[in-house]
């Protein structure tokens, strides 16, 4: 497996190269995409919370049971930690992502002096409600970026899971020591900055059916990838 070089090109050609890709792996993928949830945002939290490391439908299925068992975000925050941890046990870990859920619920209640809610953040720019839902304990880029996009709230920021991180690694978009975290706000800069949540969760998901479906971890499918020609990686594997 070819190693992956520091990006050689300028911010001005990665931008377009990440214009060029994602309309190319959009049209491959059969962009627009259908957004997947209608949650509030604090559901969207909490189900991000539970999906840390679980395999979807083990996440999927105590997040039906936490919600089935407890009818207010309130209940859950003010309930005894084993009752929480019982409901969410088809997740990994529920001892530790029930006290986890506790605590993120009283910190969001202190701070808003209120019931637990998180819609406020409609009325915020992109960066503020980042920021907002990042200054709370163990919450990072990608868990603010998917309460934003995936909820119902639809605000414009962007998420990078493993397989985005990967595909954007292999084409140079970012260098080879960039980490997720870190790749968050670099990608974003590579972006239309009036792009609508739209534009933002298509490339998302482009990039992320890409590494799901051509660009694996261990053997890329590089003979028939779309962006081979825009690929250091790529074309390295197939000389
Ligand atoms: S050419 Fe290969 S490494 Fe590059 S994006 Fe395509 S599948 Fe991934």
């Amino acid at each position: 497996m070819p190693t992956i070089k520091a990006p050689e090109a300028s911010f001005e050609s990665r931008q377009e190269k990440a214009l060029l890709v994602h309309a190319r792996l959009c049209t491959e993928y059969g962009a627009p995409f259908r957004f997947f949830s209608t949650k509030d945002p604090l559901s969207e939290l909490v189900s991000a919370l539970l999906s840390h490391r679980t395999r979807n439908q083990d996440s999927h299925r105590a997040y039906q049971q936490l919600v089935a068992r407890f009818p207010t975000w309130d209940l859950v925050r003010d309930a005894p930690t084993e009752e929480v941890q019982a409901a969410i046990s088809p997740c990994t870990w529920p001892e530790q992502k029930a006290p986890r859920i506790q605590a993120v619920l009283r910190e969001i209640s202190e701070r808003c002096g209120g019931p637990c809610d998180l819609a406020f953040l409609a009325d915020k720019s992109v960066k503020e409600a980042r920021a907002w839902l990042e200054s709370i304990s163990g919450v990072g880029p990608k868990t603010s970026a998917a309460v934003l996009l995936f909820s119902k709230l639809r605000i414009a920021a962007m998420p990078v899971d493993s397989h985005h991180h990967r595909v954007a690694q292999r084409l140079g978009l970012i260098g080879p020591k960039v980490g997720e975290g870190a790749a968050h706000a670099l990608l974003e800069a590579l972006l239309p900055p009036d792009w609508d949540a739209q534009q933002v969760y298509d490339h998302h998901e482009a990039f992320m059916y890409h590494g799901q479906k051509c660009c694996y971890f261990h053997t890329p499918a590089c003979g028939r990838c779309v962006v081979l020609d825009q690929c250091p990686f790529g074309q390295e594997r197939v000389r």
